[in-house]
């Protein structure tokens, strides 16, 4: 039956595929794509396991006291039955034959499927039965994994380094969907064969949107129970647009998003020409269109567009998902070269590390007693903690610039002290690196203006800083005491809110009164509604994903900024700035 699931709409465009469903914690459970070659591996690999935890049950059986309470026994014989059905053997081979899905990922897919036909029993005694599914499930997965006793009943901790990975003879599209990913899961999935994500959690401008976005393909967030609503290997279309999720959909449903879809790749494909035109307004205003990253690969897809440089490189994602081992100053150092060298010349903006809020650094690490992490340890406040591993990052992306234009950035700065702290940590490393006859650039110094406090004390900012770069997406989140990851306030995230748009105003009118560079490096500067207000606000250096650089091109290519400038203040004046954006 076909019923739909409405969330918030983060990247654009329709996908079709079969769902995939990875309950978060079956992430801790290694998932990949196999070769046919390697089918009859994966199906001995699970057979090896099932026939270890039932010699290991029988062995319980054997040994079992004569004491031993009845219940125990009868629950032993129910494992054994469940570990020796034929029909759910047959199941999971199924996974791995027609899927190509890596054996322990059938396994999980496959009791899945029966924990739902479970939940929906009348009988509550066999509604229980599946909690002993679960736990020989367990069993088999720890025996797999090499477990040296297949009885104990932990649950794996460490993350696998090869989960969703291509898989070369996948012909059927597949989306995923889970409860919820970290932004570290999600650039795992850059990669992938997923041709859409749908979470159940998350706001627009949560990392994990903000990197499904960079991976130009259609996703939902804050889907609240798609998760739970979906079934494994279900049709399923996103609209990325809408953030509406098909589940199940008609022919008819199918054919009309189908042809949406083929209407979509021709739009895109028109864009690809305007890759060479200059980004010029019609009253000849120059634009400067920059790229946001997160990987020194991420630099192909920037120039692919023809970004003229990158004004966001999310450093932290070298960071995360590492089980606490942080990339030293040379892994570093390799890293931002090689963005540095993608960009063939062009500059490249590196944001020292923002961890923390919705960006731990793994999940061991991802402390919940913090109550509130986005006012808590987070990017210049968690640098300052701990100026080793600063100084490491700083002599890395000081480097770097020995190699090619950088301009180094500091997120979430409020306070002068931070700031002094701050430079004197960037002349310290320099000094280290003249020490050491190690070679260095001169790099431009610049603060991300995203906290209120910050957009409120422009001339200290601009007395120490040779640029800023606006980030609307935490600045709206601390203007506005919302949580830019809570789908359950996602209606008041408004970017257009008279508070938001004065701080941005402000900063950009400063900067330019003072002849210092600005730009927007947030959601805001790459979402084509918001072109026009930006630039009547005076932008003129917009940085966003590669995959949104175009179709802002093409507003830009369309707008006047002379006739904008005098709407953007009206705009500015009124209390309800939505109603005149037309
Ligand atoms: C921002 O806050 O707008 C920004 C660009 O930084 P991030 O999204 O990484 O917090
Ligand atoms: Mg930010």
């Amino acid at each position: 039956m076909t019923f739909s699931i409405h969330g918030l709409a983060v990247a654009r465009g329709i996908a079709i595929g079969r769902a995939v469903l990875v309950a978060s914690s079956r992430l801790d459970v290694a998932h990949y794509f196999i070769t046919p070659a390697q089918i009859p591996t994966e199906i001995e690999r699970l057979r090896q396991a099932r026939d270890a935890v039932v010699q290991e049950l029988q062995r319980l059986q054997h040994d079992m006291p004569k004491d031993a309470p009845h219940e125990l026994a009868a629950l032993l014989d129910v494992h054994l039955m469940l570990l020796q059905d034929e029909l759910l053997a047959k199941s999971v081979k199924h996974w791995i034959e027609d899927r190509l899905y890596n054996a322990e990922w059938a396994l999980t897919s496959q009791l899945e499927v029966i924990a739902r036909q479970f939940d929906e029993m009348e009988d509550p005694y066999l509604r229980e039965r599946k909690a002993d599914l679960e736990q020989v499930t367990e069993r088999v997965l720890h025996c797999m994994k090499g477990g040296v006793s297949p009885i104990a009943q932990t649950r794996p901790t460490s993350r696998p380094q090869q989960e969703l990975q291509l898989g070369d003879t996948m012909d059927v599209p597949l989306v995923l969907v889970a409860h919820d990913l970290s932004p570290a899961d999600m650039i795992q999935f850059k990669q992938s064969v997923f041709v859409g994500f749908v979470t159940d959690v998350g706001g627009k401008t949560s990392h994990t949107a903000i990197v499904a976005r960079s991976m130009d393909i259609p996703a939902v967030v804050g889907a609240r129970t798609a998760s739970q609503l979906v079934r494994q290997d279900d049709w399923v279309i996103i609209d990325g647009d809408a953030g509406v999720i098909i589940v199940d959909p008609s022919p008819i449903i199918l054919a009309e998003y189908a042809f949406k879809q083929r209407q979509g790749d021709l739009e895109r494909e028109r864009l690809t020409r305007l890759r060479h035109t200059p980004a010029i307004t019609m009253d000849g205003q120059k634009i400067e269109l920059l790229a946001n990253i997160e990987m020194p690969e991420d630099t192909k897809a920037a120039m692919q567009v023809g970004a003229v440089g990158v004004g966001l490189f999310r450093s932290e994602f070298l960071f995360m998902g590492r089980q606490g081992h942080l990339p030293d100053e040379e892994e570093q150092f390799d890293a931002y070269r090689r963005a540095v060298e993608g960009m063939a010349g062009l500059p490249v903006t590196i944001r020292t590390v923002d961890v923390g809020a919705d960006k731990p650094l793994d999940e061991a690490r991802h402390d919940a007693a913090h109550l509130n992490p986005a006012l808590g340890l987070r990017a210049i406040r968690w640098s300052l903690a701990d100026p080793a591993m600063f100084l490491n990052q700083l002599r890395a992306i000081l480097r770097a610039a020995a190699h090619g234009q950088v301009n180094l950035l500091i997120p979430m700065l409020a306070h002068a002290s931070e700031i002094r702290q701050t430079v004197a940590l960037v002349e310290q490393a320099q000094r280290d690196l003249d020490q050491r006859g190690l070679a260095y650039g001169a790099v431009r110094l610049g603060a991300m203006i995203e906290i209120p406090a910050a957009a409120l004390s422009l001339r200290l900012f601009l007395k120490h800083f040779d640029y800023l770069s606006i980030g609307t997406n935490d600045l709206i989140q601390y203007t506005l005491a919302i949580d830019r990851a809570d789908e359950s306030v996602a209606h008041l995230y408004d970017p257009l809110h008279p508070a938001v748009l004065k701080l941005v105003a402000d900063t950009i009118t400063e900067c330019q009164r003072q002849g210092k560079g600005v730009s927007v490096c947030g959601e805001m500067a790459g979402d084509v509604t918001m072109t026009r207000l930006l630039l009547g606000l005076g932008l003129r250096s917009f940085s966003m994903h590669p995959s949104q650089v175009l179709a802002v091109k093409q507003q830009i290519l369309r707008s006047d900024t002379a006739k904008l400038k005098i709407w953007a203040q009206r705009i500015l004046e009124s209390e309800d700035p939505a109603q005149l954006m037309g």
